[in-house]
């Protein structure tokens, strides 16, 4: 496990990026990995997740809240319109709000429940037809419309192309959360976290970095 080795490398790139120590949040991406290096990273003390799948969340983190207090679970993967209810029993955040009609049938049961999961929309910087996420021109409107149904946005959300300088990504998300006066930034996964942090992600989101590669199920 390599829960410590992410951990003080958080904080040397926080202290270079001039942060706050301790201001940036590390979300453990458990996806697929197997319970024993989940739960290992638990009885360290961590307490903040990261998981993709609704399915596979919902087959697993009940069971820790039982035995594990103050966990915080947040949805980084698509969210389809028929899994919402599921989704705000299970996870403390979404990353991934992306689409009108998303936000509206949110926005509906979120009414209905009184309470709301903190929430990011997902921007698609890199324009890529095959990914999920809200385009560059589209997102000012977006987060107007899911104010005006009173979701609260808290931040944005990125997945850079895998063939492109990440940090060109981060910087434009960092632009475009300004403009809309959003403090959170959900960026930086194993591989960049570090130039995430000195471009003010608030929300990193490391899986293989923690627990180890993905072992192919
Ligand atoms: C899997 C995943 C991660 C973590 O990826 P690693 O390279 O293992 O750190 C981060 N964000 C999202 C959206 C993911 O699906």
């Amino acid at each position: 496990m390599s829960l410590d080795e992410i951990t003080s490398r958080i904080a040397v790139a926080e202290n270079r990026a001039g942060r706050v120590p301790g201001s940036v949040k590390l979300i453990a991406v458990s996806k697929v990995q197997p319970p024993e290096r989940v739960e290992a990273v638990l009885k360290a003390g961590h307490r903040l997740f990261g998981e993709n799948r609704v399915q596979e969340a919902a087959g697993k983190w009940p069971g820790y809240r039982e035995r594990f207090d103050g966990l915080s679970v947040h949805l980084i993967g698509p969210l389809q319109t028929n899994k919402i209810k599921q989704a705000l029993d299970l996870f403390e955040a979404i990353h991934s709000v992306d689409r009108p009609k998303l936000a509206s049938k949110l926005a509906t049961e979120v009414q209905a429940r009184g309470t709301c999961p903190e929430l990011f929309v997902q921007v698609n910087t890199g324009e890529e037809p095959q990914k999920a996420g809200v385009l560059p021109d589209d997102l000012d409107s977006f987060v107007k419309q899911c104010q005006d149904l009173d979701l609260p946005i808290s931040g944005l959300m990125v997945i850079p192309p895998v063939d492109e300088e990440p940090s060109l990504h981060f910087a434009l998300l960092r632009k475009m959360a300004e403009r809309n006066g959003l403090e959170g930034l959900s960026m930086g996964m194993s591989s960049d976290f570090e130039s995430a942090i000195a471009l003010g992600a608030t929300h990193i989101r490391v899986g293989s970095g923690v627990f180890g590669e993905r072992v192919p199920t």
